[in-house]
């Protein structure tokens, strides 16, 4: 990658422009388009005025009573390929992150999820403010078992582990399609985690195409975040198997 460009764990803010015939994505604005090299200094040098591209990626802490998804090791825009190694967790109605994983069941308060490695998680879904009660109600009932159940011992990779720990979650919730769709592990993958992680990663393989050659001029088709999606070819691999998320330290 050029030495300006450093690995982000914020929003890189990815833009689209157009000056002459195609549509170019860039992490800043260029002096010239990468098309006709025409000079771009004023506002009227371009057929379409540029515009940023929203950020799928959250902070945690600013959501709460949410699921929330991370690359076990690494991030989203460097490292994530494919759904291998996905990490699943839950926050609480103070933004804490509750998780299970090979320590067993723990918690990241608000106050340190930003260094954390869920600095930059996607969503896959949150509650409305009604169900916070419950919702924590639920999760305080869950972690009274972690000294029996939710054991860094009785922790397996394949079998027992974070989306185990969801799951069962989501199930006591008794939340509406939500947890029947938990009651089985590829249920609920396909229609909550596949869709989350296809998009990002339409978003993460654009990113590393702008970080490695400066820009990305995209070949037909309006400049729409879809677009944008489109335009980012399958180069992230998103098709997860529910068995496949699985747990890793780091
Ligand atoms: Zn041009």
């Amino acid at each position: 990658m050029p030495s300006n460009m450093k690995a982000v764990f914020e929003d890189p803010g990815i833009i689209c422009f157009q000056h002459c015939k195609n549509k170019v994505f860039s992490i800043k604005l260029l002096a010239k388009c990468p098309e006709c090299q025409t000079e771009l200094n004023s506002d009227d040098a371009y057929k379409m005025m540029p515009f940023r591209l929203p950020y799928p990626f959250i902070k945690p802490h600013q959501h709460p009573c949410s699921i929330i998804l991370r690359p076990t090791h690494g991030d989203f825009l460097n490292d994530y390929f494919n759904a291998m190694n996905l990490h699943i967790g839950l926050t609480t109605s103070n933004g804490t992150i509750i998780e299970f994983d090979q320590w067993g069941l723990h918690k990241t308060p608000t106050n340190q999820s930003d260094t954390s490695h869920w600095s930059q998680s996607l969503i896959v879904e949150t509650m409305t403010e009604p169900w916070y009660e419950h919702w924590d109600d639920i999760l305080h009932k869950m972690e009274k078992t972690k000294d029996t159940k939710w054991t860094s011992a009785a922790y397996h990779e394949d079998t027992f582990n974070c989306y185990t720990f969801v799951l069962d979650f989501l199930q006591n919730l008794n939340y509406g399609t939500l947890s029947a769709a938990a009651q089985n592990r590829t249920t609920f993958c396909e229609r909550y985690i596949v869709p989350r992680t296809t998009a990002a990663g339409k978003y993460i393989s654009l990113y590393r195409k702008i970080r490695d050659h400066g820009f990305y001029i995209h070949t037909n088709s309006a400049c729409t975040a879809a677009a944008a999606a489109a335009a980012a070819t399958a180069t992230t691999a998103v098709a997860v198997a529910s068995n496949a998320i699985r747990e890793g330290s780091d």
